[in-house]
């Protein structure tokens, strides 16, 4: 009997059963050849953008290049209109408008820009045994024993009370010195070996190597911190009272590169969340005249909890929603309760090294796709959005229309841990919001895996919800 048949069994299982693919299966080599193309540029802004500044003036810059201007309170904008608002230099909201009404709803996707980091403390500078030396206060959640022994850079502004601000960048350009955080070494580390893992190094042992010359003046010896201030005073005319308001941090001095001999991952710091801003973006940028009007909010301050006025619980989105909503005579509660949004996060990809804390089931694999989180949270999923599944349905249809490889995941098992993201923000103002993101590896480490496939996909669903009907 020829066996070409399929059998019952096997029919019915094709008919039933959800096949997850991998995108090198589902996709042609050509679209990975494009993903891989989408990643380089991905990449050069990595390696540019390591803030929420840097991104939020990197995305101006660009959104400005190709016709973005300023949003105008009570202006009538025309569909196809590209303006955006800049919310002090942290946040930023980019729209262009859509040929149907407000009325009908706008489509928005959300990212955050800021990334976990070690930020300097308002009086940062000290010496102590032939070191000069920086504190810090962590920024976000971090596994603090990761940001040692690694080098670092400084990013930031100094604001002078002169009104004028210093933007610092040390330690990125080829020859620039860098910073680090010392390690005990395992010799002398028996104390520290018998510590908990989240105290291996304690918040106040983070504490950043700045210098390790004294001013000499007149052949003697003026101290450590009195040189970096000097050095600091003469590179960009501050003085030590000038770093309390200042906004300067640490983060990796790393380059993003291409992991693993196949070249599928890239390795950085910060994918989370710049891993979605920048898909989300190039998704704006290339929007033209879509039906529904096309927003990209990119927010400060999620890995803290929103907070702040450039976080999402602040009412920076909602003012610019209600705003353009009255220029159309729209009621802006009836804007947001017809919209529909993306709140573009990352979740944990599953590491087979670390599989204990998934469930394999609903976990987010690397090279499968955008995951789709319909609830994120803790503990029977405490403090999460839950999206509703008639939106959930929607957003199959759009994905599978336009081909994009999406998987559904949640964040770990049940009662293991969890975590949040700013879709619960957007749901309060009313919006039909669901989490969709890029799986990762390492998250929230100094230098953090996704696969370049995961990453265009997001770019492809991105443009897919911004043109869809
Ligand atoms: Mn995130
Ligand atoms: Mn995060």
């Amino acid at each position: 009997m020829p066996t070409e048949e399929k059998s019952q069994a096997d029919q019915l299982r094709e008919s039933l059963f959800r096949r997850q693919k991998h995108a090198c299966e589902a996709v042609s080599a050509e679209e990975i050849a494009q993903a891989d193309e989408f990643c380089e540029g991905y990449k050069s802004f990595l390696n540019l953008c390591k803030t929420e500044r840097e991104c939020a003036s990197w995305f101006i810059a660009r959104a400005e290049a190709i016709g973005f201007v300023p949003h105008e309170e009570g202006k009538i904008y025309a569909p196809g209109s590209k303006i955006y608002v800049n919310n002090r230099g942290k946040a930023a909201i980019f729209a262009v408008l859509g040929k149907q009404s407000l009325e009908r709803g706008l489509r928005l996707s959300a990212a955050h820009i800021d990334s976990p980091r070690l930020d300097l403390k308002p009086n940062p500078l000290y010496e102590d045994k032939n070191l000069a030396l920086s504190k810090t206060h962590y920024y976000g959640g971090v596994k603090k024993y990761q940001w040692a022994a690694i080098p670092l850079a400084l990013h930031g502004v100094v604001c002078k009370k002169d009104g004028t601000t210093v933007r610092v960048s040390i330690g990125e350009a080829p020859g620039e010195p860098r910073f680090c955080v010392t390690d005990l070494l395992p010799h002398l580390g028996k104390e520290q070996a018998d510590r908990k893992l989240s105290e291996g190094v304690k918040g106040e042992e983070l504490n950043i190597v700045v210098g390790s010359r004294p001013l000499m003046l007149d052949g003697k010896a003026e101290g450590f911190k009195l040189h970096i201030m000097k050095i600091l005073n003469d590179t960009y005319g501050i003085t030590e009272e000038d770093l309390i308001s200042a906004e300067l941090e640490a983060v990796p001095a790393f380059e993003a590169c291409d992991i693993g001999l196949d070249r599928g991952l890239i390795g950085a710091y910060g994918h989370d969340d710049r891993v979605c801003a920048y898909p989300c973006m190039e998704a704006i940028f290339q929007c033209d005249a879509p039906e529904h009007t096309s927003v990209v909010v990119l927010a400060d301050k999620e890995e803290i909890g929103s907070c702040g006025n450039t976080g999402l619980e602040a009412n920076f989105l909602l003012d610019f929603i209600s705003e353009l909503s009255l220029t159309q005579g729209v009621n802006p509660r009836k804007v947001l309760r017809a919209s529909k949004c993306l709140s573009a996060d990352v979740n944990a990809g599953f590491d087979p090294t670390w599989s204990g804390v998934l469930d394999p089931l609903n976990a987010g694999y690397i090279g499968q796709g955008v995951v789709l989180t319909k609830y994120t949270g803790a503990r029977g999923k405490s403090g999460c959005n839950d999206a509703s599944a008639e939106y959930l349905a929607w957003l199959r249809r759009v994905l599978d229309d336009a081909k994009v490889l999406w998987q559904a995941g949640e964040l770990g098992k049940v009662d293991e841990g969890g975590g949040g993201t700013v879709a619960a923000d957007l749901a309060r103002l009313g919006f039909d919001v669901v989490d969709l993101g890029v799986p990762i590896l390492s998250m929230h480490a100094p230098f953090e895996l996704a696969a370049k496939t995961d990453i265009a996909m997001l770019f492809w669903a991105c443009a897919a919800f911004f043109e869809g009907e």
